[in-house]
């Protein structure tokens, strides 16, 4: 950079609360990952291939973009859609909807639709997202699969987080119907799961039990890698289009891809026995659903970015972050732990002051429901509560780590993280 535009863009990183000494460590930091951003790149150019290619053989036209009303008879952008994932992501068949309204939603449709009363439901990587103990019924909750008479099994991760092989093979009987694998940590601190891994606990479950239906919980983890989990074995797969999928700009919405079976029972319970996958109007949003796929990978990319710069930025200040900044990445989510209340604050705040939307707005620790301790939660987002936009959130209680995740751009992501240092040293958290 010549001196006059390096002065440039010290000036607009200033007018943006960004100090000089904060500044200079991301540039740093930047140019230390450059191998691991263009890694990042490459893996973005492959999906974004695979994503055209599923878009051009399924004949994606302007006439998908289409809003119908009503039933939703005869809804060519709803079908084209569903066939663009199906391809997309090596599926038999695919349910991608509005109707289906968040994560949790998709994965209790999964599990509730291809489950009967007396089957048997097993988790052979420890304890699922929060959300889905009230699904599944671990915390006693009005309409739960437990209510349904359907059991759970848990064999937890051993301590080096690998599969307890020996404990999920006992764990497997004539009632177990559904295991189900979640693919991103969520907010726990065990390892995300690489696509190898997924399809290494497949091939062991099905030579156990073949006819048992392996889901993966997809989220936070479409497009990380080149193969998606239903290429390694999983017969059925669902997400979040408010995370990865969507690519920020879907504003509502779940999918399912798998086997015909699957999607089958999922469909006849998302709308009505007899009714399936015929029904269900798309209101005018597709094109956000199309164009928001479209961007995805490079979306997804930027995230990745992100992540390990806030990894390699936090652990060179001191602080132990999750995965580490050399590790690889199986998903978007970047754990720092802080180790103070204080240090979650001034980091969420300063997730929140470097927002497009709602960037005045100060994150204050609330009791939020379901939770044991207090939460604190940053996200100024274009559409509410999506994290696949820039978001950190974290429940106050040892070891005081925040969750990181997402950005719709690399840059974002990146005043993000250099306003949370910023916050950190003003507030005399961090030395600089
Ligand atoms: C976000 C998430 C969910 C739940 O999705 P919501 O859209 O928040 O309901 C489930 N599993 C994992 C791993 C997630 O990251």
């Amino acid at each position: 950079m010549t001196d006059n535009k390096a002065a440039l863009y010290k000036e607009i990183y200033k007018q943006l609360g960004i100090g000089e000494k904060i500044y200079q460590l991301g540039e740093r930091a930047e140019a230390e990952l450059e191998e691991r951003f263009s890694q990042f790149d490459k893996t973005a150019e492959y999906n974004q291939l695979k994503v055209i290619h599923a878009m051009q053989v399924n004949k994606v036209n302007a006439e998908c973009f289409q809003a119908t009303s009503g039933y939703g008879y005869n809804d060519l952008g709803r079908k084209t859609l569903e066939k663009v994932y199906t391809t997309l992501f090596c599926g038999e068949d695919a349910l991608v909807r509005p109707q289906i309204t968040c994560g949790t939603h998709a994965l209790a449709l999964a599990l509730s639709s291809n489950l009967r009363p007396g089957d048997e439901l097993l988790s052979p990587v420890g304890k699922p997202y929060d959300t889905l103990e009230e699904v599944i019924g671990i915390r006693p909750s009005t309409g739960s699969l437990a209510e349904y008479g359907i059991t759970y099994k848990q064999v937890d991760l051993l301590p080096d987080g690998s599969f307890d092989y020996e404990k999920i093979k006992k764990s497997i009987h004539d009632k177990t119907k559904l295991v189900t694998i979640q693919r991103s940590k969520g907010y726990q601190t065990r390892p995300s799961l690489s696509i190898a891994k997924i399809g290494e606990l497949i091939a062991f479950i099905k030579s156990v039990k073949p006819e048992v239906i392996c889901m993966v919980d997809n989220c936070y983890g479409e497009f990380v890698e080149e193969k998606e989990p239903l290429e390694v074995g999983a017969d059925l797969m669902a997400g979040s289009l408010i995370k990865n999928p969507g690519g920020g700009l879907a504003p509502i919405g779940g999918y399912l891809v798998g086997k015909k079976s699957c999607i089958e029972n999922a469909a006849y319970r998302l709308t009505s026995p007899g009714l399936g996958k015929e029904v269900g109007a798309n209101l005018g949003i597709l094109q956000s659903f199309y164009q928001g796929l479209f961007l995805a990978p490079h979306v997804v990319a930027g995230a990745l970015k992100g992540a390990v710069l806030a990894a390699q930025l936090y652990k060179a200040a001191g602080f132990k972050v999750v995965p580490d900044n050399r590790e690889s990445r199986h998903d978007i989510i970047q754990a720092v732990e802080l180790g103070t209340r204080e240090g979650m604050i001034a980091f969420c705040r300063g997730i929140q002051a470097a927002a497009a939307v709602d960037s005045y707005v100060v994150p204050e620790p609330w009791a939020m429901p379901g939770y044991d301790s207090d939460v604190i939660m940053a996200a100024g987002a274009f559409v509410q509560g999506s994290s696949i936009e820039l978001s950190a959130d974290g429940p106050i209680k040892p070891p005081f780590a925040v969750f990181f995740q997402g950005g719709l751009t690399y840059t974002h992501a990146k005043l993000g993280i250099l306003k949370s240092m910023q916050n950190l040293a003003d507030g005399g958290i961090l030395k600089v």
